[in-house]
């Protein structure tokens, strides 16, 4: 018998209000918790959650939708849907390491708000809201409108630099989250994509289905499907987030043909023990997800308190690999600190090189030798020399 359970997250905190009006993601977004009142209504907060609550404004907002607020612990200021979302005051505190920019990603920026850092491929960013706001967020230093830099994305530019630039054949649409577009926003951007003939493939990337599930309407799901190919990743870190809400809007996405992968987090205090992130990765499966990235926290200003070592998300990745289902484990990666661009990390497999043998291990540790014949012929592929 399976354990994986989806538990509802409505109505919990908001008993009053009709379901109609819970569906209605503009209600959700129009009753976000945001302010320190609003937290300490449903929550016992901790004095570092207080104090962080009263700091914000200053870095990153405060928004949690209703949807996903159902999720916190009232009591527990460890808990991992809380420790995401609730301010604290550690985000004050930066390391010498850590940047405002992580990714280097304002220095490859050809148009302002379209990132051009692989040869064939674009990062477009296209807004700076999200429905809700992560604390641990990479672009923190545009994302929600309250920090002193401004994210100023020239869509005609962008354009015009894409029908120009006929080696990008794949756009992520990101942000901020573009699924706070209205359908009708959303898809003059799919139109004017769709219409540069070199752009092959466009993917979005969303933490929506996760935090505001309400958007994924079947009229949204009927836009995008016109525009096919449209890939989506969205980003779920717990097995917690995945609500009985959130499989079904998972359910219309892939059911609309759109592929779908995650983008996780590995974050302290949240996921990172193998339990927890392979139960995540099998409830993704049953929401018919493919786990894609896990990512190591970036240095983000004030996220030391969410950051793991490199050395626990190897650790980690080794409890997995070859313990579950192959689609069930992601791509354990870093962004180059400063610019260098996403770099796999692997726990090593390969113990030793002796002569023309590798010396292998498998995910129990047994060892394996396997003999590196030299090549034959490559005439066979039909492979001429230049
Ligand atoms: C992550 C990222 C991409 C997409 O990379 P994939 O490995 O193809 O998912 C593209 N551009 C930038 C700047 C990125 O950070
Ligand atoms: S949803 Fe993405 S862009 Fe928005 S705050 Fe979270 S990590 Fe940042």
């Amino acid at each position: 018998m399976s354990r994986i359970t989806f538990i509802p997250s409505a109505p919990g905190r908001w008993p009053e209000i009709a379901p109609e009006q819970w569906q209605d993601w503009t209600w959700q977004l129009k009753n976000r918790v945001s302010s320190l009142a609003d937290l300490e209504k449903h929550l016992k907060l901790a004095p570092e959650e207080r104090a962080g609550a009263l700091l914000t404004g200053s870095k990153l907002a405060t928004a949690i939708t209703p949807h996903y607020f159902n999720l916190i612990d009232a009591e527990d200021p460890g808990c991992p849907i809380r420790r995401q979302v609730v301010p604290r005051l550690e985000e004050s505190s930066y390391a010498p390491e850590e940047m405002s920019d992580p990714c280097g990603e304002d220095g490859a920026m050809p148009v302002p708000g379209l990132v051009h850092r692989y040869p064939d491929r674009v990062l477009f960013l296209v807004t700076d809201r999200c429905a809700s706001y992560c604390r641990y967020c990479t672009r923190s230093r545009v994302v929600s409108g309250v920090g002193e830099q401004d994210l100023e994305t020239d869509f005609e530019e962008a354009y015009r630099y894409l029908e120009a630039h006929e080696e990008v054949r794949d756009v992520l649409l990101s942000g901020g989250d573009p699924l706070l577009f209205s359908d009708r926003k959303l898809e003059g951007i799919l139109r004017r994509l769709r219409s540069i003939p070199h752009i092959e493939f466009i993917r979005i990337g969303s933490r929506v289905p996760i935090f505001l599930p309400q958007r994924i309407t079947p009229e949204f799901c009927a836009m995008i499907r016109k525009y096919h190919p449209v890939w989506m990743s969205i980003h779920c870190n717990h097995p917690r987030e995945l609500t009985l809400e959130v499989k079904e809007a998972l359910g219309r996405l892939a059911d609309a043909g759109i592929p779908l992968g995650n983008q996780a987090v590995l974050l302290r205090g949240v996921n990172n023990h193998p339990d927890v992130l392979k139960e995540l990765f099998h409830k993704l499966l049953m929401c018919r997800v493919r786990p894609y990235y896990l990512y190591q926290c970036d240095l983000i200003q004030g996220s030391a308190h969410l950051r793991t070592t490199i050395q626990e998300g190897l650790e980690i990745m080794d409890k997995l690999r070859g313990h579950t289902t192959g689609y069930a484990i992601p791509q354990y990666v870093v962004d180059g600190p400063g610019g260098g661009g996403k770099i796999p990390l692997n726990p090593d497999y390969i113990v030793a090189r002796t002569g023309d043998r590798l010396v292998l291990r498998n995910y129990r540790g047994d060892i394996y030798e396997y003999p590196e014949a030299s090549p034959q012929g490559v005439e066979g592929l039909g492979i001429k020399e230049s």
